[in-house]
């Protein structure tokens, strides 16, 4: 019988409506077994998610003061207990017990401040599970709660970063024995310290539980379920009428993906990836679409399989004459910055210029200090620092076998009279790098996107 891990999202669970779809997609599949659920994400626009009260509450109002949201830890408070009281009344379940239950964990208070964050953090997810629980329980579900703490997702003591330990896989594999037809509920995000203290792995970790379970039962597949389709060919956001990929690969999946463009945990990813185990993106709202399936394999039946674009970068750019034949000379910046403290991307090169792309935020409060260290250690003649460039990427395993679609791309530019900043192909020759202005990188994309992608 083959095991459909299936792990809900915050936005699949932030309300009894958004409950009473997931109980839908739990009984359409015999084969869904398990279900992995998170704290109650965000319900209407100004809301937070509950998670984030539950860490403000935490940090005695910091969190949300410091993101410049005026929401006080007892404002958390309300806003924690009020959504849990309204999703036990909505789906009426009784509520006594786990309000109580829930009221004296939040008034708990550890003396070690990571110890105290995680576990207030993992409250979101366990009470949520066990109203749904409930719930599933009263719709006639033959269903089972399985908390980290009781069948041992044994995590290591970074207590909000927790990593799993071994004996995790041994303990899923000696506690989910899928006897009696029954349904698995879990919720994701913690799990507990050889000592028994809760630990939380990092933020959007419900992926990550759903993506060990997946991989410790050997799971048929492993269906994501969120707010959206699947993985887009473009940004929907820049290009309405994008379509899903239907299928790509997890090297497809990280290289299209881009900050804001996530659409999950990379980390689960890497035992489905070591197990081979599909990974279907699904939407809850929409359960008919097939959405997305990422998989360690597949056949390159098109070049091409999607362009991200990514903004707010910099380019630094060194001249000094000769400093291709200085050994060491490339070393020593990359040092310098990895000593200030910033992530670098991309190198073009030539014999007197060198070029390193970086995330613009990553520059503040740091580029005096970075350019002061460059011309002091390495004597460079010149540097320029572009500000505000895009990188658009073409992504796809069969560019590998068919280069020339980077032809057809750079003709499509040329046509619109599109000039780009920077050109470079990975050394896996599955993806393109093209830089370009970015007040003229959605034209860029559209531009793109209809020559290679809308009509194929
Ligand atoms: N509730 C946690 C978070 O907001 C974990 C998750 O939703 O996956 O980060």
């Amino acid at each position: 019988m083959g095991i459909k891990v299936c792990k809900f999202g915050g936005s699949s669970v932030k309300n009894s409506l958004q409950i009473k779809k997931v109980i839908d997609i739990v009984k359409d599949d015999n084969n869904r077994r398990v279900i992995v659920v998170s704290a109650p994400g965000r319900d209407e626009q100004y809301d937070e998610k509950i998670t984030d009260h539950l860490l403000n509450l935490a940090t005695n109002g910091k969190h949300f003061s410091e993101q410049k949201v005026d929401i006080t830890a007892k404002n958390s408070l309300s806003a924690i207990i009020n959504k849990f009281n309204t999703l036990c009344e909505d789906l009426e379940i009784k509520k006594e017990s786990i309000l109580n239950d829930l009221k004296k964990d939040l008034e708990k208070n550890f003396s070690n401040q990571e110890k105290n964050k995680a576990y207030f953090l993992s409250r979101g997810e366990h009470y949520n599970a066990k109203i749904i629980y409930e719930f599933f329980k009263l719709q006639g579900l033959n269903i089972k709660l399985m908390l980290p703490e009781e069948f041992g997702f044994i995590l290591n003591e970074e207590y909000c970063d927790g990593k799993v330990k071994y004996e995790t896989y041994k303990n899923i594999k000696t506690n989910f024995t899928f006897e009696k037809d029954e349904i698995y509920l879990v919720p994701g995000f913690y799990g507990i310290t050889k000592q028994n203290d809760i630990v939380v792995m990092s933020r959007g970790g419900s992926d990550l539980t759903g993506g060990e379970l997946a991989y410790a039962i050997d799971a048929d597949i492993y269906e994501n379920w969120t707010d959206t389709n699947g993985v887009y060919e473009v940004d929907p956001r820049v290009i309405s009428n994008a379509n899903v990929i239907p299928r790509l690969t997890f090297k497809e999946l990280r290289l299209l993906s881009s900050k804001g463009f996530n659409v999950f945990h990379f980390n689960a990813m890497l035992n489905c990836k070591k197990g081979k185990i599909p990974i279907n993106i699904r939407n809850t709202n929409n359960p008919k679409h097939d959405g997305t399936i990422i998989l360690s394999e597949r056949v390159p039946m098109e070049n091409l399989v999607g362009i991200a674009k990514l903004d707010n970068m910099a380019s630094i750019h060194l001249q000094k004459d000769m400093l291709a034949d200085e050994i060491g000379f490339t070393a020593e910046l990359l040092k310098i910055f990895s000593e200030v403290g910033i992530n670098t991307y991309h190198y073009p090169t030539d014999k007197d210029d060198i070029a390193i792309l970086v995330e613009q935020e990553d520059l503040k409060g740091k580029i005096n200090n970075l350019r002061r260290e460059i011309e002091k250690r390495l004597n460079t003649d010149n540097i320029f620092i572009t500000y505000n460039l895009s990188i658009i990427t073409l992504v796809g395993i069969g560019l590998k076998e068919n280069t020339f679609t980077i032809v057809d791309a750079i003709t499509a530019l040329k046509e619109k009279n599109i000039f780009f900043e920077m050109f470079d192909m990975s050394p896996s020759k599955i993806s393109f790098h093209i830089g370009v202005s970015q007040n003229i990188a959605n034209i860029a994309l559209k531009t793109l996107y209809e020559s290679l992608l809308e009509n194929r």
